[in-house]
C-alpha cells in the first residue's frame, strides 16, 4: 500500500531538515510545495511569475494554483509508492483537497507529523538560515554552516538567503501560519492522525521521534 504522510509545523521549525534525511529512508516521493514554486520560479514559468508575487510577500499563494500543482506532481511516477508531503496542505482547503486527491488513487493521509516550537526560535532560524539554490538543502550559519562558505556540500550549487527569510516578511510567514494554517492542527487532531513532536530538541532526537511514529 502507498504511504502518505504530511511533514507539518511553522516556517522554520526544521521540516526541511528532517525530510532531507526521510527521503533517504523511505521509498517515497518527496513533495514539497515551496521547493516546487522555487523551481517554477527558477526556470521563469508563468507559474513562478505568478507564485514570486505572493512568496516575496510571505503571504499563501492561492489555493486553487497550489492544489492545481500538486495534482499534476501526483501524475508522476515517482509517487506511486507514497509520498511525503512537506508545507502543504497548509489551508483546511488544501487539506480537503488533498483527501480528495488521494482517495481518488485509492489512498489516505497515514500521519500528520506536527513538528513545533516558540516564535523566537523560529525567528532565530529563520535569520540564520542558508539554502541551496540547486538542491534545496539547508545550513544554518551556527548550527550547521556549509564546509565551504557559500557551496552546498552535497552537490556544490549555491547557498544564498532566500528573499522571504529577510527579517520583514519572515515575521509575516510565522503571522500567515497562526491565522491560515494551524487550524489544521485541530482538523487532523480530530481526524486522530496527529502526533506532536518537540521541534526545539537536537536534530537526531527529533528524527528519531519522527521515525517512530512513522514505525519505521
Ligand atoms: P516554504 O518553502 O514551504 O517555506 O514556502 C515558501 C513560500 O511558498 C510560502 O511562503 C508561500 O508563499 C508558498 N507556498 C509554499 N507552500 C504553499 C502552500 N501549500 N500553499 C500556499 N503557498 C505555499
Amino acid at each position: 500500500m502507498a504511504k502518505y504522510l504530511v511533514l507539518f509545523g511553522p516556517p522554520g521549525v526544521g521540516k526541511g531538515t528532517q525530510a532531507e534525511r526521510l527521503r533517504e529512508e523511505l521509498s517515497v516521493a518527496h513533495v514539497a510545495t515551496g521547493d516546487l514554486f522555487r523551481d517554477n520560479l527558477k526556470r521563469e514559468t508563468e507559474l513562478g511569475k505568478l507564485a514570486k508575487s505572493y512568496m516575496d510577500r510571505g503571504a499563501l499563494v492561492p489555493d486553487e494554483v497550489t492544489i492545481g500543482m500538486v495534482r499534476a506532481r501526483l501524475t508522476e511516477a515517482d509517487t506511486q509508492n507514497g509520498v511525503l508531503f512537506d508545507g502543504f496542505p497548509r489551508t483546511v482547503a488544501q487539506a480537503e483537497a488533498l483527501d480528495q486527491l488521494l482517495r481518488e488513487r485509492g489512498g489516505r493521509i497515514e500521519k500528520v507529523l506536527f513538528i513545533n516550537a516558540p516564535e523566537e526560535v523560529l525567528l532565530e532560524r529563520l535569520g540564520n538560515r542558508w539554502t541551496c539554490k540547486q538542491c534545496g538543502a539547508v545550513y544554518h550559519t551556527n548550527s550547521k554552516p556549509p564546509k565551504v562558505a557559500g557551496v552546498c556540500d552535497k552537490c556544490g550549487g549555491e547557498v544564498y538567503q532566500r528573499p522571504d527569510d529577510q527579517p520583514a516578511v519572515q515575521k509575516k510567514r510565522i503571522d500567515v501560519y497562526l491565522e491560515q494554517t494551524s487550524p489544521l492542527i485541530e482538523y487532523f487532531d480530530k481526524l486522530g492522525m496527529l502526533t506532536r513532536i518537540d521541534g526545539q530538541q537536537p536534530i537526531e532526537t527529533v528524527y528519531a521521534e519522527v521515525v517512530a511514529a512513522i514505525g519505521k
